[in-house]
């Protein structure tokens, strides 16, 4: 029933020695100073992943939507001016979490197929602003693009907008300086990049975002979402509530098997092999450009159904692909070639699934994947 080869765009394939730390006995995390050290490390390695200078990062139990909520609730005042910035799923749903917490939200959309253009977004911003705050996606995951925020975060902070970056598919693929940007808030998963297991959110907030919240105007509704209680949580030896000592655990172990700027490059690599091989064999990309270096969307062959594909990979191959939803529900199929995924290793054995899986469901290729994948990771002819 498991043990797939999860090339998901997240949950990712756990490392083994990521699992082993978490199949422990370990202490009371309420009571335990050496818990505290174990989350104050945690936090700092995160911190120290997205380039955040003198700002904090804190881990929150629940996964990433908890981490985009906890900025809306957190960051966002009723009557606020919001810019939702727009070019995909996730990008348009952070305008709803923003009305939810009494924004006035105002979208900034674009074709669902390219990364925003920062020429256009500034002109839009000098149209229609002054904006107090902005959310942006860094990789809209459905759609496999990747938004260009080290352009985008000096051009919000050049209009003093406050920015929330969605971050959760990026992170340890894509580069990430938060502070060199003038980004506020960052988010991340546990389950995408990082290469953890599902459950864990990481918010690093700059000096400003964390200076906001001191001296936020109204009060933040709710509990679970309100980043204003983990303030001084090391002075004080105290979290608001029982910490998931084996996610934290677990989480500590996935970070330290990631060397930021190797990580970075390795997925630069092996993404442009992924797309190369695709378009070799006969596939079309479902991004135009401004490509992610975590995930690639592509076109479903015509008259196959996704269900299809996936049962055949599944059943035959124990390998597992993403779909589409929403607007792209049965139009595309997703590889995550991110953390644990991002081997060369685990993608020739996806494509040599894939191979099947298209020989069995008649779907002719102009080229074998795995062979195709091999010779642009040059190691066709040492086999
Ligand atoms: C995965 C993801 C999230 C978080 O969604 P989950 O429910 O945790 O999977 C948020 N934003 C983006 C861009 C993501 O890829």
């Amino acid at each position: 029933m498991y043990g797939y080869n999860l090339m998901t765009p997240g949950p990712t394939n756990v490392h083994e020695s990521v699992l082993a730390a978490m199949a422990k006995n370990y202490t009371n995390p309420d009571l335990d100073s050496d818990f505290f050290k174990l989350y104050a490390d945690t936090a700092d390695k995160m911190n120290q992943l997205v380039g955040n200078g003198g700002g904090k990062t804190y881990l929150l139990c629940g996964e990433g939507i908890l981490g985009l909520e906890a900025a809306c609730a957190s960051f966002i005042e009723p009557g606020d001016r919001v810019l939702t910035i727009a070019n995909g799923i996730f990008g348009r749903g952070f305008g709803e979490f923003s009305s939810m917490y009494g924004a006035e939200v105002v979208y900034y959309e674009s074709e669902p197929t390219k990364g925003i253009d920062p020429v256009a977004l500034k002109t839009f911003i000098e149209a229609n602003g002054p904006f107090k705050t902005a959310t942006v996606v860094h990789c809209e995951t459905p759609s496999g693009l990747t938004n260009d925020v080290s352009t985008i975060g000096p051009l919000l902070k050049s209009f003093g907008i406050m920015s929330i970056v969605d971050s959760v598919s990026a992170i340890g693929g894509e580069a990430m300086e938060m502070a060199a940007w003038g980004l506020d808030v960052v988010l991340c998963g546990s389950q995408k990049v990082i290469s953890a297991p599902p459950g864990m959110t990481m918010v690093s907030l700059s000096p400003n975002a964390l200076a906001y919240l001191d001296n936020r105007k109204t009060p933040i509704a709710g509990f679970y979402a309100n980043l204003q209680i983990w303030k001084d949580y090391e002075k004080k030896q105290w979290f608001p509530y029982t910490q998931p000592i084996h996610m934290i655990a677990g989480l500590k172990l996935a970070l330290d098997r990631i060397e930021r700027k190797a990580s970075v490059e390795r997925h630069e690599r092996l993404s442009e092999a992924v797309r190369k091989t695709l378009v070799k064999s006969g596939f079309e990309l479902f991004a135009k450009e401004s490509y992610a270096n975590t995930v690639t969307t592509v076109l479903l062959p015509e008259g196959l159904d996704f269900k299809v594909l996936l049962d055949c990979l599944k059943n035959d191959h124990k390998v597992l692909i993403g779909g589409g939803f929403d607007f792209l529900d049965n139009k595309i199929f997703r590889i995550g070639h991110m953390g644990e995924n991002a081997t060369e290793d685990r993608l020739s054995a996806l494509f040599l699934a894939l191979d099947g899986a298209f020989d069995t469901l008649n779907v002719p290729l102009q080229e074998s994947l795995q062979n195709g994948f091999e010779m642009q990771i040059n190691r066709a002819n040492l086999k």
